[in-house]
């Protein structure tokens, strides 16, 4: 049989795809080398931050707008809950990026919010304890999507659609035919053809995609979750999801949710860099004491003894912005690496996204330019630098 797309890993990204996919009425074969959902990659942990004042790049407020549209979508279909506002609140020193970025995103874009003092926040929010000359931009909308359940919904509904989805199934390689069509993609299991193919590989996009070598890189990240002194302060009514540029990082932080804790990280943890394939799994005290120390100063009232601690990955561009495109080579290949610790969020959008470069003239009315592989880089000529010198497939 030779299918519409094949779609390689069936994570955040590739789940979301293969449901957009096949309610489109594509054919649609997932292939995922875990479980669905696993704790391998990039989107476990429970719950990642969706926020609209987007400090990274106002570009991104578009499409969040579009996101969040389609996770009430999903929730819709699914009847899987999948989003809990809670407000954001992102800031720090008032001259930050953080805080001028988010500031300017809102007034931009025109979103309702409000901008508060340290004392304030503190005031309003009392599991906070920031600092009183702090500012920060409060959003009403934002919150968390619950991400090991969006991918059970996602894949749940791609199959519900037609989608076939072989987990335990890794891909060894794909070869794309030069003339623009069809693709050949080689497993542990067997061997597939398609006329298109759909790269959602996380944290191992650079194994299958040599020429990403370099340009999306795994790194390691910590998550802790901390029993609440006072419970009442960390619950979703009461504490807002926060991005909080400190002295000593920038880090984000969750109430308690599903599972017990305050949950919190910081972002570019310790600066561990490498291969997916050699991730450090476990967690040491170093990591712990990293993190408690955030904890105890700026929310004390939410660092008691630790509940647990868990181990993931960030695949970060040397822009910190998403891949999403052709291939440049191979048309019929489509490349997503929306991470840099920010994606998960967008998963909904970009399923959306992959569908539209995947079928039809394989345009899209979302602007991504600025995701694009040609977009400026740190190498001037484009992110990804000279093609020729590059090996395109395995
Ligand atoms: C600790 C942490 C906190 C984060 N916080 C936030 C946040 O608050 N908000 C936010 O928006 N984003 C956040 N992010 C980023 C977000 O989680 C990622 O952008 C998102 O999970 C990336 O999804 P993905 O589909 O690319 O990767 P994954 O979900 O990891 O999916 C990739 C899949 O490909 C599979 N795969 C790989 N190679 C193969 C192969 N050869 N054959 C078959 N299958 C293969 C993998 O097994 C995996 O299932 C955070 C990330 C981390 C690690």
């Amino acid at each position: 049989m030779t299918w519409d797309v094949i779609v390689v890993g069936v994570g955040g990204m590739g789940s979301a795809a293969c449901w957009q996919l096949a309610r489109r009425g594509q054919r649609v074969l997932g292939l995922e080398r875990f479980d669905i959902p696993h704790s391998m990659g990039s989107s476990h942990g429970v719950s990642r931050i969706i926020r609209l004042p987007y400090y990274e790049n106002q570009a991104y407020v578009p499409l969040l707008h579009r996101a969040y549209e389609l996770w009430h979508d999903a929730e819709r279909t699914t009847g899987a809950t999948l989003l809990v506002t809670t407000g954001s609140v992102d800031g720090g020193p008032e001259d930050d990026p953080l805080f001028q970025g988010a500031l300017a995103s809102a007034r931009l874009h025109g979103m309702a919010h409000e901008v508060l003092t340290g004392t304030e926040v503190n005031e309003r929010f009392p599991g906070y304890r920031m600092d009183p000359a702090a500012r920060f931009v409060f959003q009403q909308q934002g919150g968390l999507v619950a991400s090991e359940r969006a991918i059970v919904a996602h894949a749940n509904a791609a199959m519900a659609a037609g989608a076939t989805i072989r987990a335990r199934e890794r891909v060894l390689g794909w070869e794309a035919h030069p003339s623009g069509e069809g693709v050949t993609v080689r497993t542990d299991k067997d061997t597939y053809h398609a006329a298109r193919l759909v790269l959602t590989a996380g944290p191992w996009m650079a194994d299958l995609v040599p020429l990403l070598r370099g340009v999306a890189v795994p790194e390691r990240q910590v998550l802790i979750w901390t029993q609440p002194r006072h419970p009442a302060l960390f619950t979703p009514e009461r504490f807002p999801v926060f991005n909080l540029q400190a002295e000593e990082g920038r880090y984000y932080g969750f109430p308690v949710y599903e599972v017990p804790g305050f949950k919190f990280g910081r972002y570019h943890h310790r600066g561990e860099t490498m291969p997916a394939e050699a991730m450090r799994r476990d967690v040491d005290a170093e990591d712990e004491t990293l993190l408690r120390d955030f904890g105890h100063r700026y929310f004390p009232a939410g660092t008691g003894d630790t509940l647990a601690l868990r181990a993931c990955m960030f695949t970060n561009t040397p822009d910190e912005h998403f891949i999403l495109d052709n291939h440049p080579q191979y048309p019929q290949v489509v490349l997503a690496s929306p991470c840099s610790g920010h994606g998960y969020k967008f998963c909904s959008v970009v399923g959306e996204i992959l569908a539209d470069l995947t079928t039809g003239d394989g345009r899209t009315r979302h602007d991504i330019g600025f995701l694009r592989l040609d977009r400026p880089g740190p190498r001037a000529e484009s992110l990804i630098g000279p093609l020729a010198a590059r090996q395109s497939t395995l």
